[in-house]
């Protein structure tokens, strides 16, 4: 049913594309959303909304090219208002020396070629009302560009500029987390769909583009064994309840709710749970977490301390630390050059029986 909205704009297409360097954890992840949940948004079922017309290849009932025909459409300026999301990194396509691509989605009617992510990128993203990165790969790189980085991975910032903005003037949209927490996606969602009807202010982002709201507090902040840390009382290994900054837990210097907000409506929430938190979320992820199962270099000065001294000088170093992990390694870039240090010797290891050591 189509619905009266403030704005006018009654009818919005959400285009996901998860051809990004990516696993499709995050659409996977959202299928778990309660708060608001998918079938809600898409069923018109929350007061106000536009109706929204949902084109993700894991919920879609098309395939093949009737999936894609919309996002064709809307490259030809056709389709009508939509928001973009991308799930995945993009890679660079700048570095190939020859032919060949690193990932593409539907083809090209007229070539028979595939097209490329970054073909897609272009056309899509300054058309759209709102552009979405949807889980850390998509936002910061994530996995996909860590050390060595052979396809010169990067996040959607990265690949647009990190000043770009929607047609609706709106910066991109940075929704981390590997997968993306599901009520996390779907409510900022909710409020791009609020915004575009004409009913919430313009969306507040902080300096990595994510939700303020949802990313503006700490794990430890939130965590449920933050008493045991506050007593000096630690894990040794994971069959304990207690605090496990001794054991790797990062959570002190990242921003993420998810032990407030649980995993999927309410339930679990990574070092409530038992889960060192690794960063997922976090411009620096996985690079500058590793090796996850250490104690993380704060955490061991941290619990030295009892909570009668460690107090003031150490929420000094954790907000040191929190600047430099809010920085994404220098190799994440546009160019064509690759920095990322992948020594491409190795790669032709397998074809000629290796050349490593042999210089
Ligand atoms: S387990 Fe991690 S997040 Fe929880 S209290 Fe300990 S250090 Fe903080
Ligand atoms: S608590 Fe840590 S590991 Fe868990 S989702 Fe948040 S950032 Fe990722």
């Amino acid at each position: 049913m189509t619905q009266k909205t403030k704005s006018g704009i009654e009818e919005v297409h959400i285009l996901w594309i998860s051809e990004g360097m990516s696993c499709d954890g995050d659409s996977v992840s959202v299928t778990a959303a309660t708060l608001p949940s998918i079938e809600q948004i898409v069923l018109g079922l929350i007061p106000g909304l536009p109706k929204v017309h949902l084109h993700n290849k894991v919920l879609s009932k098309e395939v093949g090219d009737d999936f894609v025909a919309p996002f064709h459409a809307a490259a030809r300026g056709e389709l009508g208002p939509y928001v973009f999301v991308l799930e995945g990194s993009v890679p660079n396509e700048e570095i190939h020396s020859g032919e060949g691509f690193f990932t593409a989605f539907g083809y090209d009617h007229e070539t028979g070629q595939p097209i490329k992510l970054n073909d897609w990128i272009d056309r899509l993203a300054p058309n759209a009302l709102a552009v979405v990165a949807a889980g850390t790969c998509a936002a910061y790189g994530g996995i996909h560009a860590m050390a060595g980085n052979p396809t010169g991975s990067m996040g959607l910032a990265d690949y647009l500029g990190w000043d770009f903005r929607s047609a609706a003037g709106i910066p991109i949209v940075n929704v981390p987390g590997c997968p993306v927490q599901p009520d996390n996606f779907t409510e900022t969602l909710l409020w791009l769909l609020n915004q575009v009807a004409g009913l919430n202010p313009m969306i507040p982002l902080d300096d990595k583009l994510r939700p303020t709201w949802l990313f503006g507090k700490t794990v430890h902040e939130g965590c449920d064994r933050g008493g045991y840390y506050e007593q000096g009382d630690f894990a040794l290994d994971y069959n304990s309840p207690k605090c496990q900054v001794k054991v790797g837990c990062w959570g002190p210097v990242v921003n993420c709710n998810v032990p407030k907000r649980g995993w999927m409506d309410g339930v679990g929430g990574c070092p409530n749970v038992g889960g060192i938190c690794i960063g997922c979320t976090m411009p620096g992820f996985p690079d500058k977490f590793m090796p996850f199962m250490d104690a993380p270099p704060g955490g061991t000065v941290s619990s030295t301390f009892t909570h009668n001294i460690y107090g003031p000088t150490i929420r000094k170093l954790r907000s040191i630390t929190n600047i430099t992990v809010n920085k994404e390694p220098r190799w994440r870039h546009r160019g064509s050059e690759l920095t990322s240090g992948y020594d491409p010797r190795l790669g032709a290891q397998g074809k000629k029986g290796g050349t490593r050591g042999k210089d």
